[in-house]
């Protein structure tokens, strides 16, 4: 089942080509879920889930119970 939503901002460094440092961030929207069959929590990205589908779909296996 679903649990909620996070959101998670994540830090990296990137070099440009002029060999300058900049800091990025990303904004990141996880979906928490709970496995209907064995109730581990797990997370998956927004942008690999389409929304329409988090209502259609009540249930939700983790990696092990989705076969
Ligand atoms: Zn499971």
């Amino acid at each position: 089942m679903f649990v909620e939503t996070q959101k998670t901002l994540k830090l990296f460094k990137r070099e440009s080509k002029l060999g300058v440092c900049h800091t990025v961030r990303r904004k990141n929207i996880m979906y928490i879920f709970k496995c209907d069959t064995c109730g581990d929590t797990f997370k998956k990205p927004k942008n690999m889930i389409d929304p329409d589908r988090i209502k259609k779909v009540h249930k939700h296996f983790c990696k092990k119970c989705d076969l």
